[in-house]
């Protein structure tokens, strides 16, 4: 049913990079953090250059705030950092297909591709249910790559909200 969280479509054995598999492990990591603190286990980093510049975890409960998504708080981490908004070359990971405002601070920051694990079909902002990822009007698109880890990514939700429902 599509309230369901799922995981993102198996990719090709051997698709991805051992970095970009490394990279979304530690998203991982994060994200069972975030579960383990009551959070919606989603985890998140940006790297460039082969440099994590920010990583992050869903902290919306702990921070009473809407607004920090493990991706967002990966962004800012990374641009207070680099001292700077811009994010060009940079590649954000996430274990969760990013929502509308993370993948809107993903594009306003300029990262230059992203990497996700499950899709999210209720928020979803890359093919689910928003476009504003894969949306070709405007001039400045990340690459995007889905179901790094997916599975991982997508079993560890799905637990967490059986456990909240029990
Ligand atoms: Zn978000």
């Amino acid at each position: 049913m599509r309230l369901e969280l799922q995981a993102g479509p198996p990719p090709p054995p051997g698709s991805w990079s051992d970095r970009e598999l490394e990279l979304m492990r530690r998203c991982l990591r994060l994200a069972r953090a975030a579960g383990r603190r009551g959070e919606v286990p989603v985890g998140a980093l940006v790297e460039r250059d082969g440099r994590v510049l920010g990583v992050g975890s869903n902290r919306v409960e702990v921070g009473q705030d809407a607004s920090l998504h493990a991706e967002l708080v990966a962004l800012r981490a990374a641009s207070h950092r680099v001292g700077g908004w811009r994010l060009d070359g940079a590649t954000l990971y996430s274990t969760l297909e990013p929502c509308p405002m993370c993948a809107g601070a993903a594009l306003l920051a300029r990262v230059s591709q992203v990497v996700y694990g499950a899709l999210d079909p209720r928020k979803g902002a890359d093919m689910s249910a928003y476009d504003v990822l894969s949306n070709s009007s405007g001039n400045h698109h990340p690459l995007v790559s889905r179901g790094c880890l997916g599975q991982e990514s997508g079993a560890l939700l799905q637990a967490f909200f059986q456990r909240l429902r029990q």
